[in-house]
């Protein structure tokens, strides 16, 4: 067994595999943490289930990190809402407390080609940033780290 606990980021090149880990049924401590590379700029994004008295909604909140990293003194700023009527439906909404800019038109762009559309573009690239898109513990085996799931949260997705 390995010692090392670091989160190790990794690539996810498969539509579902994209969409499994960006609309997970998230733990209150779970979020997607991951990084859209296009061919001239690279944002980190967060997505984060809602939850109304206790239970997770079909909303997640998807903010850009704006300053810090992601394991240290991030600064996350709110971007939209991302709401799914049902699958394969889900919409990125703008919302009042929305930030427009460069984050706002490339979440949107990310979210039409992949979430909504079945358009992945070839020029951009999707990593996660080595947390369990549904508990947020650090992945850590290399089947973990392939998928974005840690071995728990694949099994309950699963059964
Ligand atoms: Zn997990």
């Amino acid at each position: 067994m390995s010692t090392d606990d670091t989160p190790k980021r990794a690539a996810l090149t498969s539509l579902p595999a994209i969409r499994a880990f960006v609309l997970a049924d998230q733990t209150p401590t779970g979020a997607a943490i991951f990084t859209l590379e296009g061919v001239t700029r690279h944002f980190t994004f967060r997505v984060k289930q809602v939850r109304r008295d206790g239970e997770p909604i079909p909303c997640w909140n998807v903010k850009v990190l704006a300053g810090g990293a992601v394991d240290a003194s991030p600064k996350w700023v709110y971007l939209g809402s991302l709401r799914s009527r049902r699958p394969g439906q889900t919409a990125f909404i703008e919302t009042k407390g929305s930030q427009h800019g460069l984050a706002f038109e490339s979440f949107a762009f990310f979210a039409r080609c992949y979430l909504k559309k079945d358009k992945p573009h070839p020029a951009l690239r999707f990593y996660h940033e080595g947390r369990c898109c549904a508990c947020g513990r650090a992945l850590t085996t290399p089947e973990s780290v392939q998928r974005g799931f840690g071995p728990t949260c694949w099994e309950k997705r699963a059964g």
